[in-house]
């Protein structure tokens, strides 16, 4: 008998006793690869000596100091490293425990800094359908995902409007170009904007690659650009979600940066602590913070756990690893041989219709019919069958449903940790091979 409130209630979970590399190691011995670093967490795998060595310096020295009373070093080195590699503009971190906590700072911030600057008539945000922003309830609120949004709707907030997202495979017309969908996208954004008026919406929030709920999912080239011209066209500021897709997951320190445009406001969380520590941030632009500085003085908010010195120096020591061995060449490298294997085993496999990603952030979207690209029905919940076959058979993956519309649909991401080397992609690729046909199988397809 539990007395943790888990996941899934009715679900009895191994228990996780040993992590080491690319492999966790459960109660009763059994070893599972993690080739999806949880939720596109660890980034270095598990056990890195030199992230441990961080922890146990700071814990001997310092365990917490609250952010009202001081700054510590962890955290201003922490704030040095990242601003040093920030995209355009950005000057200051805002530190918080995760990612949702991120993305609530980022909302508040944005509406904070027109109240700062005036213009207090700023009150809506739009978002897009399908996109997942965390599960508190102003990032629920941004969010996308119908089946996660369906029991709180009466309690979300009212103020956020909802686009298409940029997803290729099913909303790319066999007329269009890449360049030519992405071009309608925008319109359709610009003609929302118009709609609510350009003068009473704070701000655009999207993943730069879309995650959890769609499965790394690319945006078309020139989308993005288009995106921020329409954003600077009305003074609105442009919130890029690259909890997930950041911090060097598709083969840049910023997945931005291979778009071509620098946010407003940037939140970053899961690869910035790598799982050693719980922390997220929100990257902030300049003229956001010299608003607030020449105005109240202060950013409305706060947590008791922001900044907390054991979660900066993990991350700190997280961020120097991935630079001192180059781990982005290696996140480039290994993710060409996993999109090798990924179409060598799946590109004509008959319920799977689309291979995707980039770096070490690739899914693929399985389908009834690739013809039609029917999805499966949802009462077979495949991708839960995915999971627990391939954690039998010792793989941790992220399948997740309701891919095509928040109900219909199936993908499984995979994010290993950037230390992966090609003979550890090849067993992953071969067991969801393994994973993936048995759950169809067991499915009765
Ligand atoms: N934003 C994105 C894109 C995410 O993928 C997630 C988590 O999966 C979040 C926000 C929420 O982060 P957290 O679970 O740390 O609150």
């Amino acid at each position: 008998m539990t007395h943790v409130l888990h996941r899934q209630i009715r679900h009895a979970y191994p228990a996780a006793t040993l992590g080491r590399g690319m492999t966790i190691r459960d109660a009763a011995g059994k070893e599972y690869i993690d080739a999806s670093g949880g939720a596109a967490v660890s980034c270095l795998g598990h056990s890195d000596p030199d992230v441990l060595a961080a922890l146990h310096a700071q814990i001997d020295r310092l365990d917490y100091a609250h952010t009202g009373f001081f700054t510590t070093a962890a955290a201003e080195e922490l704030a040095d490293e990242m601003i040093r590699h920030a995209p355009a503009g950005i000057g200051h971190v805002y530190f918080t425990s995760g990612g949702s906590e991120g993305v609530e700072a980022a909302l508040k911030l944005a509406r904070q800094y027109f109240v700062e600057r005036g213009e207090p008539q700023r009150r809506h945000f739009v978002a897009r359908l399908q996109s997942y922003h965390g599960n508190t309830l102003g990032a629920l609120s941004v969010g996308g995902n119908l089946w996660r949004r369906r029991p709180f709707e009466p309690i979300l907030l009212g103020n956020v409007h909802h686009v298409s997202p940029c997803y290729e495979y099913r909303g790319r017309r066999s007329d269009e170009t890449p360049e030519t969908y992405g071009e309608r996208l925008a319109q359709e954004l610009a003609d929302k904007i118009d709609a609510l008026g350009g003068d009473k919406v704070i701000a655009f929030i999207a993943e730069t690659v879309v995650g959890a709920t769609l499965g790394a999912v690319l945006p078309v080239p020139g989308y993005f650009r288009r995106v921020r011209e329409i954003c600077d066209r009305h003074g609105i500021l442009l919130i890029l979600d690259e909890v997930m897709c950041g911090i060097g997951r598709t083969g840049t320190l910023h997945a931005c940066e291979q778009e071509g445009v620098a946010p407003d406001l940037m939140v970053v969380a899961k690869g910035l602590g790598g799982g050693y520590a719980p922390i997220g941030a929100v990257m902030v632009n300049e003229r956001i913070v010299q608003a607030l500085a020449d105005g109240s003085g202060a950013f409305q908010h706060g947590h008791t756990y922001m900044g907390h010195p054991l979660a900066c120096a993990a991350a700190l020591a997280v961020q120097r690893v991935i630079r001192r061995d180059d781990l982005l060449a290696n996140v480039r490298r290994q993710g060409d041989h996993l999109a090798r294997r990924l179409n060598e085993r799946f590109g004509n496999h008959p319920f799977v219709g689309d291979v995707r990603g980039r770096g070490l952030f690739q899914a693929i979207e399985l389908v009834a019919d690739r013809g039609t690209k029917e999805p499966f029905d949802p009462a077979l919940k495949l991708h839960a069958r995915v999971k627990q076959a391939a954690m039998e058979r010792g793989l941790m993956v992220y399948p997740m449903g309701g891919t095509v519309d928040g109900a219909r649909g199936d993908h499984v991401l995979l994010a290993p940790p950037f230390i992966v080397d090609p003979a550890a992609i090849d067993t992953i690729v071969e067991r969801l091979s393994e994973a993936v046909d048995a759950a169809i199988a067991a499915a009765g397809k």
